[in-house]
């Protein structure tokens, strides 16, 4: 038996799975999670891979790593989407972090805790906040300057997600993030869809003075090299990374100093292509 992934008709990537150990169809997606020799558990949400146990330290580590340790002092940090805990669970090795999380559907929440135990401490955690809710609408609501650090951790633009990579939901992060705040956004992939990566540089790049994409590699993902996309208002991410917290955070399996760095690298033709919309 194999999960297959299909991306934008043109691209097909497969895992061999042992048994299906869960199909929930909740009010906004199906949900599946599978039971595979290599990868551990993988959590499939409308057909596309979301995460595995194998490799999920790396997004989760990398998405909330690199602004935490580039941002001078974060106390409030708001995640939109993240259902599985995952990015929470990064977050929250960080003493000093407040987090709350909007999560639309509640049903990725409760097949998290059903089979992904390496998340469960997050749950309880009194630092953490979660609001099951539509990310749009919490934006909308919140007020000017609360949060130091945004973190936007959907699905691709279809279905729940669609409003979460236009013009209106970032004029509202950029409103609620205060004077020196941070947004990381899930920017999928410049080698399999650079007219969407490009999109999403565009649309925060319009709202933020720092634009810049890093990369990690993800063996669940269509093609392995996906990407995050940072807009910032004062901090530089790599001009102001905080070594030494960088490289004291205990029990990482990924992120350090030099991986921080080094993921901002991009090749010739990234350069080329993305032009002025990279602004660093
Ligand atoms: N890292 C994953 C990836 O890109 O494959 C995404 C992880 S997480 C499971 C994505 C979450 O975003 C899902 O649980 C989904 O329900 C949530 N989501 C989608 N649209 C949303 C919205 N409008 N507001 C809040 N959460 C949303």
């Amino acid at each position: 038996m194999w999960f297959e992934e299909i991306h934008n008709g043109f691209f097909k990537q497969a895992v061999k799975v042992e048994k299906k150990l869960a199909e929930k169809r909740s009010r906004y997606q199906t949900i599946e999670v599978y039971e595979s020799k290599e990868f551990g558990r993988i959590m499939v949400i409308d057909g596309h891979g979301m995460l595995c146990d194998k490799d999920e330290f790396i997004y989760h580590e990398m998405i909330a790593h690199v602004p935490v340790c580039t941002h001078k002092d974060p106390k409030r940090v708001l995640i939109i989407g993240g259902g599985d805990g995952g990015t929470a669970r990064e977050l929250l090795r960080h003493e000093g972090i407040n987090v709350d999380m909007v999560e639309i559907d509640e049903e990725v929440v409760n097949i998290s805790k059903e089979f992904f135990p390496q998340f469960d401490e997050v749950w309880s955690n009194p630092r953490f906040n979660l609001i099951i809710g539509d990310g749009t609408e919490f934006v909308r609501e919140a007020k000017d300057k609360t949060y130091d650090i945004v973190l936007v951790d959907s699905t691709d633009p279809e279905g729940p997600a669609e409003g979460l990579f236009n013009k209106t939901f970032y004029a509202h992060i950029n409103r609620i993030l205060k004077d020196d705040g941070i947004v990381v956004a899930q920017g999928e992939s410049w080698w399999i869809d650079m007219p969407l990566h490009k999109e999403i540089m565009r649309v925060i790049g319009d709202f933020f003075k720092i634009t810049m994409p890093y990369r990690f590699e993800m063996y669940m993902y269509p093609g392995c090299n996906w990407n995050f996309i940072v807009g910032s208002k004062f901090y530089h991410p790599t001009a102001d990374i905080i070594l030494q917290r960088a490289d004291l955070i205990d029990n990482l399996k990924y992120y350090n100093s030099d991986i921080h760095i080094s993921s901002f690298t991009l090749p010739t033709y990234v350069k080329k292509e993305l032009g002025e919309l990279y602004k660093w």
